[in-house]
């Protein structure tokens, strides 16, 4: 080697999703690891794609994305929340949740920024905050409640808080912030210099009556914030990769800046596509309903097992305690479960900075109920 590299993310491994699917590919096990269905996507929506194509929308997009696409989300935002959202001012299509939310931070966070995440939390917060020289401040949340302290939250603030990062409903512990809890966010943030980032991709999986909640519904909360969404969750496409950030225009203006030269424009017939299929905002309100029978499924068939089921209220994660079975720690359990009894899952430590063990594993829901059954039966056995 001719150069020498200093890594900008030493402590950065593959991702936890990535080896979790290759060893149950590799062990010939059920996937319910990493969070993606496994049954297919609507042909309807799949034939709309071949017509835009057919239709010669194969070009560049314009950079803020496709204008249907941005018309359907501005009337989604409408019928759902009663938010007026502006599509030209607020809104921006992204790859997917990850890239907007990577964008995001990259527009706001220089070097010795602090940034405040609630963990468990998902995978891709701390190395991007980390990329840009922020530095994260975790607070961390305990199974089974993972309820947060927000008296101890603020004596985390101080003048270099830049960023909060929520992730609601949060994947991977099921727990959606209601109106209360986003009302104590809000009395935090208030009269701060602190931005929020507001994860929201699961935002239409919510169970029990419980209804979607958006921090743009919050006003003191809409004017500092990046909300990030995602078709991947909402129309079973996590392939697609297709999502957006909506925030204030001196924010969506900052981020269109970063965005134009990472992804400049997202692709074009998936946009129309999309745009079209949701026309009809049913699909959307059905959402929750279709994934709840899949979450009691799950649920009720492993109610006599050994594993202690924790509380879901939305996204399609399931999180189970092993502690009658195993006292081996999270990892090398879900390996041994992989390897054994041919089930792969998540360790819920992965979501952690510092080594934690609770005994909870990830389980992914979105899957054809044959599938749940087949992992009920080896739960059972367990
Ligand atoms: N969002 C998916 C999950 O939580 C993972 C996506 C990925 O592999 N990066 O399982």
């Amino acid at each position: 080697m001719n150069f020498s590299l200093t890594s900008k993310l030493p402590h950065v491994g593959t991702t936890i999703f990535t080896k979790m699917t290759m060893l149950a590919n590799q062990q010939k096990a059920l996937n319910l690891s990493q969070g993606f269905p496994d049954f297919e996507t609507d042909p309807k929506l799949v034939q709309l794609v071949s017509k835009a194509m057919e239709n010669g929308h194969n070009q560049y997009a314009p950079m803020i994305g496709a204008q249907p696409l941005r018309n359907t989300i501005v009337k989604k935002y409408h019928e759902i929340y009663q938010v007026d959202i502006d599509p030209t001012e607020e809104l921006t299509i992204t790859s997917g949740g990850t890239q907007a939310i990577f964008t995001a931070i990259a527009t706001v966070i220089k070097p010795e920024d602090e940034v405040i995440i609630f963990e468990p939390a998902y995978d891709c917060y701390a190395p991007t905050v980390e990329l840009f020289g922020g530095k994260v401040i975790p607070v961390r949340l305990m199974a089974p409640d993972f309820r947060i302290d927000w008296d101890y939250v603020a004596t985390l603030m101080n003048a270099k808080t830049r960023l909060i990062i929520i992730n609601n409903p949060n994947n991977p512990t099921g727990k959606v912030l209601e109106s209360e809890e986003l009302g104590k966010l809000a009395t935090l943030l208030e009269g701060t210099n602190a931005l929020l980032l507001s994860d929201e991709v699961y935002e239409h999986i919510v169970f029990d009556g419980k209804v979607p909640q958006s921090v743009l519904g919050i006003p003191a909360l809409r004017e500092r914030s990046f909300v990030v969404a995602s078709f991947g969750k909402l129309l079973h496409t996590t392939g697609w990769k297709i999502g957006y950030c909506i925030a204030p225009p001196e924010l969506t203006h900052e981020f269109r800046k970063v965005h134009q030269f990472n992804v400049f424009s997202v692709n074009t017939p998936m946009q129309f596509a999309i745009a079209e299929y949701l026309d009809d905002l049913n699909y959307v309100k059905g959402l929750s309903g279709f994934f709840e029978k899949k979450r009691n499924l799950l649920q009720d068939g492993i109610k006599e097992s050994r594993f202690r089921v924790l509380p879901c209220e939305g996204t399609y994660f399931l999180n189970i305690d092993y502690s009658a079975i195993s006292e081996e720690k999270e990892f090398e359990f879900a390996c041994f479960l992989t390897e054994q009894y041919k089930i792969a899952t998540i360790p819920l430590s992965a979501f952690y900075k510092e080594v934690t063990n609770q005994q909870v594993l990830r389980v992914c829901f979105a899957k054809k109920d044959d599938t749940l059954l087949s992992a009920i039966e080896i739960l059972n056995r367990i």
